[in-house]
């Protein structure tokens, strides 16, 4: 069975992304920045802005951190979003999750401006996405697609199907896969006899946010396995969605976890950044062409 590394595919992405961002740099006189929120003090959250800081810094991509505390209330961050927002110098604004309790993800996924919305869960985005309308993808779906393409694994004509029926994941996976010409079934909490179903892909991917949910049993012999989920067990080791120990002799190929996806993520976040910081510019000197 093939182990499907991220870091590979990311290396390979990174030359591409650096010059589309050196590009930006010229033609701007500045480096893309992203911003940030952060509420509240969880601490796998601010383990993940963390890494997403580091990641910019790698990259030579401006971020600025905004902490709220957990008890912040909507009003409050969504007039920091509503700032950056109209702020010139902010190419990419992120909300990280999970938030407070107090907090309507459907409502806040419509605070940040499409055009600077890295995550890609503005419902225009969304819908962008499900139309086929070039726009910012919500980035670990992008990143599954990329890994796909690196690998050289086709999805057009293919069966695929997703477990998870997520804003963050399997929505948007499926909508991509459609969109390359894969016959795609999705499966989610309600589906019965997962197994026979899933049984019967091509490519399967698994993003149901469950420690090793799936197994042999799920999974057709020589076929490609992505999984998108990460676990800490009691005894500190990491697993993914998938029973990995399963599939050595029965899968074609497996994304590792840690290892996999995970590293594609974090890439595609700050593409997404230095993608919005350029569409920007272009819609800049379109009116400074109309104008003129
Ligand atoms: P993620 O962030 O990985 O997408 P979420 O917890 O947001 O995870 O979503 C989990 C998704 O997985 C939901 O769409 C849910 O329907 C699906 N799911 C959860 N448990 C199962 C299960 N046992 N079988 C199939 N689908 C499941």
């Amino acid at each position: 069975m093939q182990s499907l590394l991220g870091k590979p595919v990311v290396d390979a992405l990174t030359a591409e992304l650096e010059v589309l961002l050196a590009d930006f740099v010229r033609a701007s006189g500045r480096r893309p920045r992203l911003a940030v929120i952060l509420v509240g003090d969880d601490p796998a959250s601010h383990l993940y802005v963390t890494n997403k800081r580091k990641s910019a810094d790698r990259l030579g991509i401006d971020h600025e951190l905004h902490l709220f505390a957990a008890k912040a209330t909507p009003v409050e961050v969504r007039t920091k979003v509503d700032e950056l927002n109209q702020r010139l110098d902010v190419d990419g604004i992120l909300i990280q999750r999970p938030l407070p309790a107090g907090f309507n993800l459907q409502e806040v996924s419509c605070w940040i401006e499409p055009s600077k919305d890295v995550d890609g869960f503005h419902p225009e985005l969304v819908g962008k996405l499900a139309l086929g309308i070039p726009a910012l993808t919500p980035c670990t779906p992008t990143g599954i697609m990329a890994l796909l393409e690196h690998y050289k694994i086709p999805v057009a004509g293919k069966l695929c199907c997703v477990v998870g029926r997520s804003p963050i994941v399997g929505k948007p996976l499926a909508a991509m896969l459609l969109n390359a010409n894969a016959t795609v079934v999705q499966c989610h909490r309600g589906t019965a006899q997962l197994a026979e179903i899933t049984s019967r892909a091509d490519v399967l991917f698994v993003a149901a946010g469950v420690a090793r949910l799936v197994g042999r049993e799920h999974v057709r012999p020589g076929a490609v396995v992505i999984d998108v989920g990460i676990h800490k067990l009691v005894d500190g080791s990491l697993t993914g969605d998938v029973r990995a120990d399963e599939l050595r002799d029965h899968a074609a190929a497996l994304t590792p976890v840690p290892g996999g996806v995970g590293p594609l993520t974090i890439f595609m976040l700050m593409s997404n950044v230095v993608q919005a910081a350029h569409a920007r510019l272009d819609t800049t000197r379109r009116s400074s062409v109309r104008k003129a």
